[in-house]
């Protein structure tokens, strides 16, 4: 099946008992015993397996071309996981990239899991600084995050995943900006993709999911299985639903994101009141050649920089009347957020920096929106 078709049939299946062909939602806690003593469904306890999470998991494992797939209650709780999946034989070192979620940076500087690991930050779109990074000691895991939160930095997974794999290091890629649809790590050599389900897949700022899909069996997908189950931040059946329902449209939907995207970030690249335009599909960003090679296309997401300082991108954020002023990205609706006062002090995001999730509305309304707020 190809990718469109896969979205659709993957995970569903119509219900045996009443025939209805959307999956009903199993809110059932816990499933019943035998006489004796077996589990006939192999469903024993919620937080083990349910039907609908068992379903998402199927098909995400499908668009990724994995092997499997393990889903957690939000993405955040999804990247904690891998970092601490790390089997003990593996090195506690870990090179991160210096544009990614801000997150990750909290979970790493802010909490004792960050503590106990020796975290390397470079930049990966330097491949000396990384391949240094990578041999000058012993390494775990290599992180990448492409295009990257919020700067839209393109890394060459395929590259970056040679070097760690000759290293003995994991690699794990944080697919949530790109979507299965437009990039796939794992064919690529990586180990994980990581999705944060909450953005484009689940498509509707109406859920919140993360997925971990390996590439093969490996100890650190083993671990992630215990975690999930015996740590226990498991989504719920109901957004497991609810993506399952989302993903269906993924592609049609990733199509729109992007040429409306790609139509704003020309727009705003000849507006005399912006800087600089973040976004990968401009042929004069530095990472617009790996971004064709390794992507189909160029995303839905952007960042632009407004002429002059906070104050400036503020008035601009606080004009516009189609974009919804909130933090979050990949649902339908256009969304702005002055991203470095969301990430407060620790920030190293540029304060006249807008980051824009562009949605699939019709494109001219968004540019006359997006022209009355910079004039
Ligand atoms: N990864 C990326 C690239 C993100 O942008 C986000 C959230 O914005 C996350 C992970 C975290 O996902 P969640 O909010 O579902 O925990």
């Amino acid at each position: 099946m190809r990718f469109e078709t896969k979205a659709v049939h993957s995970g569903r299946r119509v219900d045996e008992s009443t025939g209805a062909v959307t999956t009903p939602i199993y809110l059932s806690t816990t499933f019943e015993r035998a006489g004796d003593g077996s589990y006939p469904n192999e469903f024993i306890y919620g937080r083990e397996a349910n039907p609908n999470r068992l379903a998402l998991e199927e098909c995400l494992t499908s668009l990724e071309d994995g092997y499997d797939c393990v889903t957690f209650s939000s993405g955040m709780a999804a990247i904690t996981s891998v970092i601490e999946a790390l089997p003990t034989d593996k090195a506690r070192r870990i090179i991160m990239p210096n544009d990614m979620y801000f997150g990750i940076r909290s979970l790493l500087s802010e909490t004792d899991i960050g503590s106990k690991l020796d975290v390397v930050i470079v930049d990966m779109t330097d491949l000396h600084e990384v391949e240094n990074a990578i041999t000058s000691a012993p390494t775990g895991l290599v992180w990448i995050e492409t295009p990257s939160n919020p700067l839209l930095k393109v890394t060459d997974i395929a590259v970056i995943t040679k070097l760690a794999q000759a290293a003995g290091a994991y690699t794990a890629v944080d697919n949530t900006w790109a979507t299965p649809v437009l990039q796939r790590p794992l064919t690529q050599g990586a180990d994980f993709s990581i999705h944060s389900v909450t953005k484009y897949i689940g498509g509707h700022s109406d859920l919140m999911i993360g997925a971990v899909i390996a590439r093969s069996e490996s100890p650190m997908l083993t671990n992630l299985r215990a975690w999930q189950q015996t740590k226990g931040a498991v989504p719920s059946p109901f957004d497991c639903w609810l993506a399952l329902r989302g993903v269906q449209s993924l592609a049609p939907r990733m199509m729109v994101h992007c040429s409306n995207a790609e139509a704003i970030a020309k727009f705003l690249n000849e507006h005399p009141n912006v800087d600089a335009v973040h976004y990968p599909g401009l042929s004069d960003h530095p990472g617009h050649s790996i971004a064709a090679r390794q992507m189909s296309s160029s995303g839905g997401m952007l960042s632009f920089q407004v002429k002059g300082g906070e104050r400036e991108a503020m008035a601009v954020a606080a004009k516009l009347r189609l974009f919804t002023r909130a933090t979050s990205l990949g649902g339908t609706h256009s969304l702005i957020e002055h991203r470095s006062s969301v990430e407060g002090n620790n920030t190293m995001t540029p304060d006249n920096l807008l980051r824009v999730s562009i949605g699939i509305e019709n494109v001219d309304d968004l540019k006359e929106d997006l022209s009355q707020a910079l004039k």
